[in-house]
């Protein structure tokens, strides 16, 4: 019986705040809090319609660690799940650490004024966390986070030496907008226009932006074109399993998508370079939130589902091995469950299970973790339980080389 505390109430905070209230018996106290208090009441307010949960609910500036600290020291949460924006990570790894609460998160530090995304500022805490006698676990959402734990079944289950790992993530779902990001459009632009990085015989390749793309065969969704970018878990799997000989990772886009974004860039709506407006100070790529649909609204009308997974080939006993392993979810299902379309949800249930996963003793340890230094056992066996059904395939055409 454990207080949780959940900073973030955009899509994946509201999927979070509906998957705790639905095991009490483990999250007995949940808080939700957030910098507009309101986007708060009106999840707590949809959990409560739904399951009879009642959840609290605080205004926090989660880059204010003395706010946060007094926060944390009146709720008493025994974990707070970090689904806020990933500018406030250290911010509230520092409280955690200031107030003696585990911490997990489901995507990697950012500086604001850089589109730069590395784990090395949050593994420069693991000597704090392993003093503090706590757990932070980094990066438990789908991508990162099912992806990390997918190959860690992998290599638990399947190989003996895995050398070739391609992370697939196809949506292939339609939200009836000519243009929208699935989630966070700042932080979704920025991850998107950045160059491709893939890691090849022990050097990281880099790649224009979009350069290299695939047609690629998704279950239930079929062909689609596929991207070649860089995305975070890219950087602790390929540490955490040194026989990868290659890592990549794949994401669809549409034409329509794609055609967005080139103009967005062009005409310089994506720089994060603060211009004068008259007088006042502005970055473009906030006001293009500011104008772009919220991603936490498009779920009425999404059809269709994402696919994600790792297709990986190596060797067990002696021989080569090819192994496929992903999940398909449909936005409806989530968007009925829970109010939020299947992206926010994917990456919803993963953190509220990676709490589970600590509170209940079954992921420990101290110190910074990256989710596939865990067991995926217990983690894989209640992502079934929670909405995410997964499934594997052996000595399957992968499509990749
Ligand atoms: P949203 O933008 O919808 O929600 C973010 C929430 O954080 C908002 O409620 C926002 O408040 C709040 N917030 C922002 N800054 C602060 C602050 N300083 N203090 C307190 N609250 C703050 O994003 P999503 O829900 O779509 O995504 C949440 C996180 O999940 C992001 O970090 C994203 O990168 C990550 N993610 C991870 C994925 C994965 O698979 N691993 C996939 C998708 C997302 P306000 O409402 O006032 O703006």
């Amino acid at each position: 019986m454990s207080n949780v505390l959940i900073i973030g109430a955009g899509g994946v905070g509201r999927v979070v705040a509906f998957k705790c209230a639905q095991v009490t018996e483990v999250f007995s106290n949940i808080m939700l809090a957030s910098r507009t208090v309101s986007k708060c009441e009106a999840i707590a307010r949809d959990v409560y319609d739904s399951l009879e949960v009642s959840i609290r609910t605080s205004k926090v500036d989660a880059d204010n660690v003395p706010e946060l600290v007094s926060l944390i020291k009146e709720f008493k949460p025994a974990i707070v799940i970090n689904v806020a924006l990933p500018y406030q990570d250290l911010h509230i790894m520092d409280a955690c650490l200031e107030t003696g609460v585990h911490y997990l998160d489901t995507a990697n530090y950012e500086p604001l004024d850089e589109a730069k995304f590395e784990y090395k500022w949050q593994w420069a805490y693991q000597e704090r966390f392993e003093k503090a006698g706590l757990i932070a676990v980094l990066g438990c959402g789908f991508d990162p986070g099912v992806t990390s734990i997918f190959t860690a079944r992998a290599a638990k289950h399947h190989f003996d030496e895995m050398h070739f790992l391609d992370i697939v993530d196809c949506n292939g779902g339609d939200h009836g907008k000519a243009f929208a990001t699935n989630f966070n459009p700042e932080i979704n632009i920025r991850e998107v226009t950045q160059k491709g990085k893939y890691f090849e015989n022990g050097q990281w390749i880099e790649t224009e932006p979009h350069e290299i793309h695939r047609m690629l065969n998704y279950p239930n969704i079929g062909a689609k074109n596929s991207y070649l970018i860089y995305h975070e878990e890219l950087e602790s799997l390929v540490k955490n399993y040194p026989s990868l000989k290659r890592a990549r990772f794949w994401m669809t886009f549409g034409e329509e998508y794609l055609t967005h974004l080139r103009v967005i860039q062009n005409i310089g709506m994506g720089s994060i370079e603060p211009i004068n407006y008259e007088g006042k100070e502005i970055v473009p790529l906030q006001f293009l939130k500011a104008v772009l649909p919220n991603p936490g609204e498009l779920g009425e009308n999404y059809e269709g589902e994402t696919s994600i997974g790792c297709r990986i080939k190596g060797v067990k006993d002696g021989k080569e091995k090819t192994y496929y392993i992903y999940n398909n979810c449909q936005h409806q299902n989530a968007f009925k469950e829970t109010g939020a379309q299947g992206v926010s949800f994917t990456t919803g249930v993963p953190a509220m299970i990676g709490a589970m996963m600590v509170l209940t003793n079954q992921w420990t340890g101290k110190g910074v973790f990256n989710v596939e230094e865990f067991n995926p056992d217990p983690f894989l066996e209640k992502m079934v339980e929670f909405g995410l059904p997964w499934h594997e395939q052996v000595d399957v055409n992968l499509e990749l080389d």
